[in-house]
């Protein structure tokens, strides 16, 4: 879906509101964390105002991941602002320290790269079911999270291990 420039002229200021749903399938083969997700339901609304076209809303989606810790599938609902600013070249030259204005190519703004994007800059790289899921333990495999093991695994700093390795060989 693009908004046509022009419509946005026309409009002297009033916002334009639009909605639209980003296909679940395009997301998931672009992100591997993502095992799978409902279609993204976006609502927002474009404005122009002065030299300037704002595009701002709001997207949502219920995510299927597997937690990186304990390998137990969750699903989040995931909801995700956004807020983008264009302005054409021409009145953009004038002001180019505002890196932040994306450059119009044409008389539309494509609506759906641009909000793909966004949605996918908010997915974890690291999806925790909890923010304190306690994982696995490393030695016996249980679900530290449902069950309490009697292991005792020290917790050693990947990049101490090797001085702990040194000491060990020196007894
Ligand atoms: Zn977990
Ligand atoms: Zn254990």
């Amino acid at each position: 879906m693009n908004i046509k420039i022009v419509d946005l002229d026309h409009r002297k200021g009033e916002p334009l509101p639009f909605r639209l749903t980003l296909d679940a399938d395009e997301l998931k083969r672009r992100h591997h964390e993502i095992r799978n997700l409902t279609p993204v339901e976006v609502s927002g609304e474009a404005t122009k105002l002065g030299d300037l076209y704002y595009v701002n809303g709001n997207m949502k989606a219920d995510v299927d991941y597997v937690c990186a810790r304990c390998l137990r599938p969750f699903r989040q609902h995931t909801e995700v602002p956004f807020s983008e600013t264009f302005a054409s070249e021409e009145s953009l030259l004038a002001d180019e320290e505002d890196s932040d204005i994306i450059p119009l190519e044409g008389d539309e703004i494509e609506l759906i790269p641009l909000l793909q994007e966004d949605f996918l800059l908010d997915i974890p790289a690291f999806p925790l079911c909890e923010d304190d899921c306690k994982g696995l333990c490393p030695t016996c495999g249980v679900n530290r999270n449902e069950q309490a093991c009697g292991c005792k695994n020290e917790r050693i700093d990947p990049r101490l291990a090797g001085l702990a390795d040194f000491f060990k060989d020196g007894k």
